[in-house]
């Protein structure tokens, strides 16, 4: 179990009347996490990210890495330095550098801080020929830092200098075969964004630096986005405005009824061909034992990014709201203020549910806010301000001998008035959902309160 009184949670104080210079644009969410302690500003567009928010990203990775091990992806860790040379073959030198980090070792070697892998992975492959058809589809993924010198770093985590990536290579025999795998992926796209229950839109991409021919972007539509999207008002088609160019109607159901909104961009899929393989000489033997080169394909998540947007599209300016899959706890206990007349009573029963709670969230999802010497009052505001989906609050009801009962508040603002027995069953409950949405099973929102059944909305 984890203990509030314990957690380092650098919350920021600022004295009143002060004057605060800011220095860097700032969305809501941001703003939230940096208030409340859980993600610091680093120096110039890095972020230092504290104990309760590194369990979400915690969260995030392993949810993203059973994705891609379900889609048959084999996790590797390639190292942060590319040598520049790789990217001078490809040719991704010759147009703009000025978002690289570029360093040099003692004896002059010039390395690229890498912004993604293609190249990286590619020549490693092609090192370890010959590769037999036999071995192919071959998907490897990792997830670690990724590095932009970022002109204008904007939202905080949203678009930092450093951020968290999942990146998936594929490489196949064939631009057929290669298009299932990227089907396949994409599926496994589609299942994770809808396991964080966060409305999410897909669009065809324009291709870009990247290069290839077949890609997608996933979006979260938020104001603080940075792509213009269009999107159908009554079938949910979008496309990218890049690419499509402003059609008068829908190009899949004809209605007439588009609106253009703006997009957080948080993954990306590209089917590559031999963009990358052919340059750094990347082969396989085919059944003839010719070298042929491999097909590729590349997937990137924006571990980071996702939270970060995530959280803007859910919470309200003054509370955060997480995705159920994604919040630091499940459940946060507040037990009676030290001094109190209930006291007595009240840690009996807070004993009680401390131990059933967190059998059944499991004790690593239960946050027991433990510093007596506050207020409820004080300790609620936090814990709606942090966003637990579940508060549990032991105050002077719960020390009344006829019928104790609990206060029970969720994340999307509703109080119940539970006893003991109710009160746990909310709890079972939320499990469970995170559960189905663990294995995969989605439930509309409607059907989920639909199914509450216990106690009584206040
Ligand atoms: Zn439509």
């Amino acid at each position: 179990m984890n203990k509030a009184s314990r957690i380092f949670c650098p919350a920021l104080i600022t004295p009143k009347n002060a004057v605060v210079k800011q220095t860097e644009q700032l969305s809501r969410s941001q703003k939230l996490l940096t208030e409340l302690g859980l993600v610091k500003s680093g120096s110039n567009g890095t972020y230092q990210i504290m104990p309760m928010a590194q369990r979400s990203v915690d969260k995030c990775i392993d949810l993203v890495q059973s994705n891609m091990q379900q889609a048959g992806g084999q996790k590797i860790t390639l190292p942060i330095l590319t040598p520049t040379g790789l990217w001078k073959k490809t040719g991704r030198l010759d147009g703009d550098i000025s978002e690289f980090y570029m360093v040099r070792d003692r004896s002059g070697k010039q390395f690229l801080m890498s912004p993604t892998h293609e190249e990286a992975v590619t020549a490693m492959l092609a090192t370890t020929s010959p590769i037999s058809y036999r071995q192919l589809p071959l998907r490897l993924f990792q997830i670690g830092p990724k590095f932009r010198d970022e002109l204008k770093t904007r939202f905080g985590l949203m678009r930092a200098k450093e951020f968290l990536m999942k990146d998936m290579y594929s490489f196949d025999v064939s631009e057929e075969t290669a298009m299932e795998t990227y089907t396949l992926v994409n599926a496994a796209y589609d299942r994770l964004f809808k396991q964080l229950e966060v409305p999410f839109v897909k669009v065809n991409a324009a291709t870009g630096i990247m290069g290839g021919s077949v890609s997608h972007e996933y979006h979260y539509v938020s104001p603080v986005g940075e792509d213009n999207l269009l999107q159908c008002s009554s079938c949910g088609f979008a496309g990218n405005s890049e690419v499509v160019k402003a059609p008068a109607s829908c190009p899949s159901c004809n209605s007439s009824d588009l609106k253009e909104v703006r997009g957080v961009e948080v993954a990306h899929t590209f089917l590559l061909g031999d963009k990358y393989s052919k340059p750094l000489g990347a082969t396989f033997l085919n059944t003839t034992g010719k070298p042929q080169s491999l097909v590729m394909g590349c997937y990137g998540i924006g571990i980071t990014r996702v939270i970060a947007a995530a959280l803007e599209v859910l919470s309200s300016d003054h509370e955060l709201r997480w995705p159920k899959l994604l919040a630091p706890y499940d459940v946060c206990l507040i037990g009676p203020k030290q001094g109190s007349k209930e006291q007595p009573e009240a840690e009996v029963i807070e004993n009680e549910l401390l131990l059933n709670v967190g059998e059944i969230c499991g004790h690593q999802e239960l946050l027991h806010d433990d510093r007596k010497e506050l207020t409820i009052g004080k300790r609620l505001l936090e814990a709606k301000r942090l966003g637990h989906p579940l508060t549990i609050v032991v105050g002077a009801k719960s020390a009344r001998l006829d019928s104790p009962k609990l206060e029970v508040h969720t994340s999307k603002g509703e109080t119940y008035e539970l006893d003991f027995s109710e009160t746990l069953k909310l709890v079972a409950e939320h499990s469970q959902h995170k559960k189905s949405l663990e294995r995969g099973c989605f439930q509309s929102e409607t059907e989920e309160s639909k199914s509450r059944s216990v106690g009584h909305q206040l």
